[in-house]
């Protein structure tokens, strides 16, 4: 497509909240109405600045591990998934859990526990020292095996290269799984694949649209934090699919004049943890440079929510007031 002289803004949506982090922030609020502050909170509920904060205010206390609880208080497990010790670990202190994993990383945690019983050897493509990761190994230790990507697959080695499958991090790069993939095959030809994709439908929506339109990018601003596996993705499938160059913002004011220097259009989007209002915010901030011209360029409708957690729901059934 040939480029516009006009400063324009293309839109990516879908964009922001998925269904998973937008239980997981609710499971917080719910419970600070339900119970009252302080809440533990194990690790950030879901990986930004912004919400962390926001719930932080609001009376949320977020912990590294169990054992900063006091006993008998409420802790409630981040949307990436926590290992069945730090359950057991929760129990043995007399706390009260709330597990806000998005079910579609406790899926990935029941492919784990599957495989394990027969007895696989199972290649776990994702980050090393990620959240998500741990809880997911925490699963099968002793049959899960971490593939940090493409250039770690020559450091694997299986028992029995016959009884092997892949699994993944939920918020992969969708193309660099699948080259990690091939690379695996190409050593194990009897790789076994997942029975369903364990890179969910928002990672997976949201680097589709950054393809479609960063082709015609000078620049790719995401709305996002440095320690958000998809957003992070998402800067760098900008960049190969096209956009000139791709950058990660929390807020609006990080965003540096210098990049928009020469830029005739700017692709926005924000990863899967990120509230509307802070894109709205670099809407605003690109606006006052001449950015006027919003485009929303929209791949693929998404519907999916979930319910809250159980535990939750049961005590809220109780309360009144929350009817
Ligand atoms: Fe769940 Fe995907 Fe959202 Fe992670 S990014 S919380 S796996 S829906």
């Amino acid at each position: 497509m040939e480029r516009m002289s006009a400063k324009r803004v293309l839109l990516a949506k879908p964009r922001g909240y998925c269904a998973g982090v937008d239980r997981a922030v609710e499971t917080v609020n719910q419970a600070l109405e339900l119970y009252g502050p302080p809440i533990y909170v194990r690790k950030q509920i879901v990986h930004n600045k912004h919400v962390v904060t926001t719930l932080e205010a609001a009376g949320a206390v977020f912990v590294e591990e169990n054992d900063e609880v006091p006993p008998g208080s409420i802790v409630i497990f981040s949307a990436h998934g926590v290992a069945p010790e730090v359950h057991e670990q929760a129990k043995k202190r007399d706390l009260r859990a709330i597990d806000a994993t998005c079910p579609l990383v406790t899926k990935v945690h029941s492919e784990a526990r599957r495989f394990a019983t027969q007895d696989y050897d199972i290649l776990l493509i994702g980050h090393d020292g990620h959240e998500e990761v741990i809880g997911t190994t925490g699963e099968a230790p002793a049959n899960i095996k971490l593939v940090d990507g493409p250039g770690d697959v020559d450091n694997v080695s299986v028992r029995d290269p016959n009884k092997v499958v892949w699994l993944s991090q939920t918020t992969l790069s969708v193309d660099e799984t699948m080259d990690t993939v091939d690379k695996l095959r190409e050593r194990f030809p009897g790789l076994q694949s997942p029975p369903s994709d364990d890179i969910c439908y928002a990672t997976q929506n949201r680097q589709q649209v950054v393809k479609e339109i960063a082709p015609e990018c000078d620049v790719m601003l995401v709305v996002g934090s440095t320690n958000s596996s998809n957003s992070v993705r998402l800067v760098e499938v900008a960049v190969q699919a096209g956009s000139r160059t791709g950058h990660l913002v929390d807020y609006p004011h990080e965003i540096q004049d210098a990049w928009l220097t020469d830029a005739a259009t700017v692709g926005v989007t924000s990863g899967a943890s990120v509230p509307d209002d802070l894109v709205s915010g670099v809407l605003e901030f690109l606006a006052e440079r001449g950015f006027t011209d919003v485009t929303e360029v929209e791949s693929v409708k998404e519907k999916l929510t979930f319910s809250l957690p159980r535990e939750l729901v049961r005590d809220m059934k109780k309360s009144p007031s929350l009817q």
